[in-house]
């Protein structure tokens, strides 16, 4: 079978809607208020399908972009130079003198390839708003999603009527397919703003072959896991991704994601990680990590790399040798990693794995046995000693309406407040909510967080969703990263110096979209797809009325 492209949804994001993103210069209207941009929806000429570069010597340029200090995605220092674009690509970098249908000053600005965000969770909610709001105006072009073990295939035809009925009912939208292919096509028929590329889950091929139990995969299975592995690589996708602090990918051994890994081969894409440990554990999570990716002879890409607990802050130094001496030995390794110092998951994250074997239901049950409570709170109580206290747990979502007071509440305040213990309250929530409890976990140290950003083999992912301020993407109290990642990188830490501006934006274009393969992506040159974005790097930062409306620290 012939591998199909894998962007499914359309060239030209346009400065004109990604600039708009972090704010500045061409999404204010002539009052200064923060206007929605007029955000081209994607032309649907794929990636892969298009023509090739489009060459109109002589002819009049779509755009051009004038005065913009030019950061071309390589980690070069930026260069004031124009730009011109004619359908949805670049045609020409340098002083451009033909007169472009379209002019735009960007003098004090910066340009740069638009956003590659490589750990994203964006998925399926593009099709509930496909303007992708905290996505495309914060500068991100491009989601690999499928990541931490979950894609949205392949999937039984009961998983996939599951998701079609819950996406029905939340949402009113239909999402019908079954596997990777099927989402792409849809996404090509429905196209969002911004452009997708998906990595296959093992956690979801293991829990369509293996289901939801805690033992090794056998011959067969394993044998029938490659081929659906084989054949989402073959409808597109660009990495196998596994999430085994989660079930079922927790129930894999080494070996499992060696053999899984294998097909990967000759393709070029990563193995991407959420690890099994990003605290106490976090040594033999990295070694194990390296020895797939050696043994199976692929990339690597460690997801949202971190040192999690006080006691393993130390830990942050030590793994990224580790790392740097498996990239002199030959691995094509690399990381990412969100910035910010606190990270969000589900509540159900802080109970052992072995609980929360053969799902939700099982999981709840489980909470409500006597026998085996004493062993998953003892469990639970370590891991919040280890984030500190429980006030390091902060509430992110709950289900139902019930139970929103402790959206946004620190577990420890809220427990005191009600006279509930608070592994009690825990307990009862994801009981009442059906497992449904977002939380947002403080344990990670500003220095580590910082030195990882900066350091040359990491990149910088939102590891966030979709969302909109207004409309069904706007409930609960999300992570502040699906809003505010890019701005944050650019502003925050950019400006305190943590890393240079060439470098920030290197991590965020050139690098992911080398590391996919993807080269007419992340890279400012005639022939490139023209997906860009401008900001002012001196002010550049998350507007005011988002932080207000999702309240947490920016
Ligand atoms: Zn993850």
């Amino acid at each position: 079978m012939k591998r199909r492209t894998f962007i499914r949804t359309g060239g030209l994001i346009g400065a004109a809607g990604a600039a708009g993103a972090i704010g500045v210069g061409l999404t204010r209207d002539r009052g200064g208020r923060d206007v929605a941009p007029e955000i081209p929806p994607a032309t649907g000429s794929s990636a892969g399908r298009s023509a090739g570069p489009v060459a109109r010597s002589g002819a009049e340029p779509d755009l051009v972009l004038r005065r913009a200090t030019v950061f071309d995605g390589s980690g070069a220092p930026g260069v004031e130079v124009d730009v011109a674009v004619t359908g949805d690509r670049i045609t020409e970098v340098g002083n451009v003198t033909a007169i472009g249908a379209e002019e735009i000053d960007l003098a004090g600005m910066a340009l740069a390839p638009g956003f590659v965000d490589i750990h994203s969770h964006a998925d399926l909610s593009l099709f509930v708003n496909p303007n992708a709001e905290s996505r495309i105006r914060q500068g991100v072009t491009l989601e690999i999603v499928g990541q931490d073990g979950s894609s949205v295939g392949p999937l039984s035809e009961a998983g996939s009527r599951a998701t079609r009925e819950r996406y029905r009912n939340t949402y009113g939208v239909d999402v019908d397919f079954r596997d990777l292919g099927g989402f792409l096509d849809a996404l090509d028929r429905a196209p969002a703003t911004v452009n997708l590329a998906t990595m296959v889950g093992h956690g979801t091929v293991r829990g369509l072959v293996v289901g939801g139990a805690d033992r090794p995969a056998t011959a067969d299975e394993l044998q029938r896991m490659r081929g659906l592995i084989r054949e989402a690589l073959d409808q597109g996708a660009v990495g196998l991704s596994s999430g085994l602090e989660y079930t079922p990918g927790s129930f894999a051994d080494g070996n499992e994601l060696v053999e899984l890994a294998k097909e990967l081969q000759g393709t070029g894409y990563p193995y991407a990680s959420h690890m099994r440990s990003e605290d106490d554990g976090l040594f033999a999570a990295v070694e194990e990590t390296l020895y797939v990716g050696q043994m199976a002879g692929v990339p690597v890409q460690i997801s949202h790399l971190k040192a999690q607990g006080e006691r393993n802050w130390w830990k942050a130094k030590a793994i990224l040798r580790s790392i740097e001496e498996a990239r002199a030995a030959g691995l094509d390794v690399h990381f990412d990693r969100y910035p910010y110092a606190a990270y969000a998951t589900g509540l159900s994250n802080l109970f052992p794995a072995w609980a929360r074997a053969g799902g939700s239901g099982a999981f709840i049950r489980r909470l409500q046995d006597a026998t085996d409570l004493p062993a998953i709170e003892s469990f639970t109580r370590a891991k919040v000693a280890l984030l500190g206290s429980w006030n390091a747990v902060q509430i992110s979502s709950t289900r139902t309406s019930g139970n929103a007071y402790a959206r946004g509440r620190r577990l420890g305040d809220l427990a005191r407040e009600r006279g509930e213990e608070p592994f009690a309250l825990a307990v009862r929530l994801i009981v009442e909510e059906g497992n449904s409890v977002g939380m947002i976990g403080f344990g990670m140290s500003e220095e580590n967080t910082a030195e990882i950003l900066a350091h040359p083999l990491g990149m910088v992912c939102s590891d966030g969703g979709s969302y909109a301020p207004y409309g069904p993407l706007s409930g609960g109290s999300p992570h502040p990263r699906g809003y505010g990642t890019f701005p944050r990188l650019m502003g925050h830490y950019v400006r305190s110096g943590a890393l240079s501006l060439a470098l920030a934006v290197h991590k965020v274009t050139g690098l992911p979209a080398r590391k996919l393969g993807l080269d007419d992506r992340g890279v400012i040159r005639p022939g490139a797809f023209a997906d860009l974005v401008a900001f002012d790097p001196s002010t550049v930062a998350v507007p005011i009325s988002i932080r207000s409306a999702s309240p947490w620290w920016w």
